[in-house]
């Protein structure tokens, strides 16, 4: 077994308008891996080239210890794949659907299949056609679940989803993990849901990766600082700390990363450190994809 059931190394692809470069992601087994990216930032390509559906036109791709595109079928046997745009036959019913999968993939877990059904609340008799956006993406999370794949890869599998929807699919993600084998890679544009179930975030941008950590260390190493400055004070440079918003006065600064020696010097300087805190998973992202924008500008 293999400790990472993703790698990629300096991966990249060219689109006409879009580049996704360099690349490099390590998804651990057994984690939640999140992407988090804006509209149009690559998430999908990346998700696309992990399960085979686009080939990279750059650097290597190992996923479940498979290099891709080369052992693209044995690898595609063991990756689940859930996304908004679920390719299922809108006059078919659910059952008909839990057939066709389990006729193909000998590892179908019949049990654990009932089970989700009862706990997403579906019929099997229902065809896809009258089934709600939250009840094809629960479908959908049914079909590939059931299969019990080494990885799940969801691409934005809460999108659009009520609250009561969007929390029975994180509950169902996090109990994949019941089993430590398992490892899911999911996107979204939802800093909650990824703050809320991974271990492993990834910020996306313009193609690029911005920020790559554990959960507990991107919250650990990012403060926000709201000083309050006299007039006449000139604030110290620091690296690693930028403005992000506020007035001359009283700027509010981002740190990363945040040493209390920053502080120190702050008020050295004749500053007053009205507050420290920590940031929120959306406020990270902000300030990273703005750190990352501005020193890639000019
Ligand atoms: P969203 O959240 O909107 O789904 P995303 O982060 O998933 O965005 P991608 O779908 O990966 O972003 O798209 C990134 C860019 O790549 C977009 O500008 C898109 O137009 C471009 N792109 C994706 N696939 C193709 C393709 N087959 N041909 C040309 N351009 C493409």
């Amino acid at each position: 077994m293999t400790d990472l059931a993703v790698r990629f190394e300096g991966v990249g692809k060219t689109y006409p308008f879009f580049t996704l470069e360099g690349i490099d992601l390590d998804v651990p087994t057994g984690t939640i891996a999140g992407l988090v990216g804006a509209n149009g930032a690559g998430k999908s390509t990346i998700i696309r080239i992990l399960i085979g559906l686009v080939q990279q036109d750059r650097g290597n791709v190992r996923v479940l210890g498979y290099d891709l595109p080369k052992h693209l079928v044995a690898a595609k046997g063991e990756i689940g794949f859930v996304s908004e745009d679920l390719r299922l036959y809108a006059s078919a019913t659910l059952a008909w659907h839990i057939n066709f999968i389990r006729s193909i993939f000998g590892t179908w877990d019949s049990a654990y299949a009932d089970r989700l059904l009862q706990r997403f609340d579906l019929k099997p008799a229902q065809k896809i056609r009258g089934l709600s956006r939250g009840q094809r993406i629960k479908a959908g999370l049914m079909l590939a679940l059931a299969r019990r794949p080494r990885l799940l890869v969801l691409d934005e599998p809460t999108a659009g989803l009520d609250p009561i929807a969007r929390r029975e699919v994180l509950a169902a993600l996090t109990d994949v993990l019941a089993d430590e084998d398992r490892t899911v890679l999911f996107s979204s544009q939802n800093t909650l849901d990824i703050e809320q179930i991974s271990d492993q975030i990834t910020f996306i941008d313009r193609g690029r990766i911005v920020e790559s950590a554990d959960k507990e260390s991107l919250l650990e190493s990012w403060r926000s600082i709201r000083l309050r400055v006299p007039p006449g004070v000139v604030l110290p440079t620091l690296p690693g700390v930028m403005r992000d918003g506020g007035t001359d006065r009283v700027p509010h600064l981002t740190a990363k990363p945040f040493e209390p020696a920053m502080a120190e010097a702050f008020q050295a300087a004749g500053a007053t450190v009205e507050a420290v805190k920590r940031m929120t998973l959306e406020e990270i992202f902000v300030a990273g994809v703005m750190r990352e924008r501005e020193s890639t500008r000019g």
